[in-house]
């Protein structure tokens, strides 16, 4: 890294309040310490972890005194099935009983996730925490050859923007030399201009969503438009990324594609090395397990952000499913692995003017998102006409309720969409997995 990009990096740890660019240089020296220094490292800030929680934290110290578990009592990882998981309603119905005391000291700020439950999920993550999570981006972004200061584009929805006014995100855009490109509302036009961009911002890296940038490869592949020789390496998050979008991709920027799983909530920052075989997991800040796994070797992927203080989640539930390798991996770094990755399913809506909405278009819609009497909700697409939301509620909704969604669905897609309403509740597929976005919708991209 350039002095240059030094000082940047430090302006910008000054103003997002983060220590990010000392963890980075500790990461990235770290992932190649042995698996024993790694492991005996991750136990000690687990075990840390646990007294602080049933010494601070109202709601971890009744259930450990309530299962008679005491922090001394563990010894080694074995020991972590005496500890009950942390479920995602546990933390809505115990929200405040999971503030440490002190709270306010560890300079927490709150977070909202969703994507996969259809409602916004808050928690918080305070000061070291937050500059682990970016130091890990980084060190992801490192592992597919990105410097920081190296320019890059950052082609990405509200989930991937730094939640901030505009006036700090141009700052912050500056100051890490990227050009942003917002995800939203892609038609055949915005992928002409985007694909433009891509030759003329003399960006060597582009992150995003997989989805989006799929996308974007298709419109390009069907359009005889060559990406080739601009960009180093493709980043991609968010969405599940299937081996038939990852050909596509390589095959239009001619670049390799490097794939990010992460779980911000459970501190996982997981990242695809040049081997790419699974996703090396971040073994410095969290501790990372799969549980209840089948026959095809996928089980539930539990995590435990390792210095979130503020608001300790220990054993938390993902909502996603992996398979665990300890194996040692060809690149050195002796960081354990998601062998494989099971699923996230974000799909596109389709409009009859050709644009495809990303499913992150409705977590950004607050009169459904942030509606109080909406416990859950998912959009169906049944033709290109028609969108059913469907809601499981927690009471019945006022009268106008319906009509503002409605509105503001018209005004971000299109006025003679046609928008219908179905109160019996959200539905999940056999396999007990919940999609948010379902479109029955043929497209030219699938
Ligand atoms: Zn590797």
């Amino acid at each position: 890294m350039n002095t240059i990009f030094q000082i940047n990096y430090k302006i910008l740890d000054f103003f997002r309040k983060t220590d990010t660019l000392k963890l980075y240089k500790k990461i990235v020296e770290s992932q190649y310490a042995s698996r024993d220094e790694l492991r005996a490292s991750q136990l000690n800030a687990f075990k840390n972890l646990l007294t602080h929680a049933y010494e601070n934290v109202p709601y971890y110290s009744s259930l450990f005194k309530k299962i008679s578990f005491h922090p001394e009592d563990f010894k080694s990882m074995d020991d972590l099935k005496k500890l009950p998981t942390t479920s995602k309603d546990i933390v809505r119905n115990n929200f405040n009983d999971i503030k440490a005391a002190g709270f306010e000291s560890y300079k927490p700020r709150i977070t909202q996730t969703g994507g996969t439950t259809g409602k916004p999920f808050l928690t918080y993550r305070d000061k070291l925490s937050h500059s682990y999570m970016w130091a890990n981006i980084f060190r992801a972004w490192n592992a597919g050859g990105f410097e920081p200061g190296d320019r890059f584009i950052n082609f990405a929805g509200g989930s991937l923007l730094p939640n901030t006014n505009l006036f700090k995100r141009n700052i912050y855009n500056f100051l890490q030399n990227a050009v942003l490109i917002t995800s939203y509302h892609l038609n055949d036009e915005r992928l002409k201009n985007i694909s433009y961009t891509v030759t003329k911002s003399g960006a060597e890296y582009i992150f995003g969503y997989s989805s989006s940038i799929y996308l974007l490869s298709q419109y390009c592949k069907s359009n005889s438009i060559s990406l080739k020789g601009y960009i180093k390496a493709v980043i991609t998050t968010s969405d599940m990324l299937y081996h038939k979008q990852r050909e596509v991709i390589e095959e239009v920027f001619g670049a390799k594609v490097f794939d990010l799983y992460g779980c911000p909530e459970g501190g996982i920052f997981s990242f695809e090395c040049s081997e790419h075989n699974g996703y090396h997991v971040n073994q410095e800040s969290a501790l990372v397990e799969v549980t209840d796994s089948g026959q095809n070797g996928l089980g539930k992927i539990i995590s435990t952000p390792l210095f979130n203080y503020a608001f300790p989640l220990i054993r938390y539930e993902t909502g996603d499913v992996g398979s665990y390798s300890s194996k040692q991996c060809g690149c050195g770094r002796h960081l354990d692995r998601i062998e494989e990755l099971g699923g996230r399913i974000r799909d596109f809506i389709v409009l009859r003017d050709g644009r495809y909405i990303h499913g992150a278009f409705f977590n950004h819609l607050n009169v459904l998102y942030n509606a109080e009497w909406i416990k859950q909700y998912q959009i169906v697409q049944t033709d290109v006409d028609n969108l059913t939301i469907k809601i499981s509620k927690l009471e019945e909704p006022a009268e106008e309720a319906l009509d503002l969604i409605k509105n503001e669905i018209h005004k971000g897609l299109l006025p003679d969409l046609k928008i219908n309403f179905d109160l019996g509740g959200v539905e999940y597929t056999g396999g007990g997995k919940f999609r948010l976005i379902i479109s029955n919708v043929s497209n030219k991209w699938q």
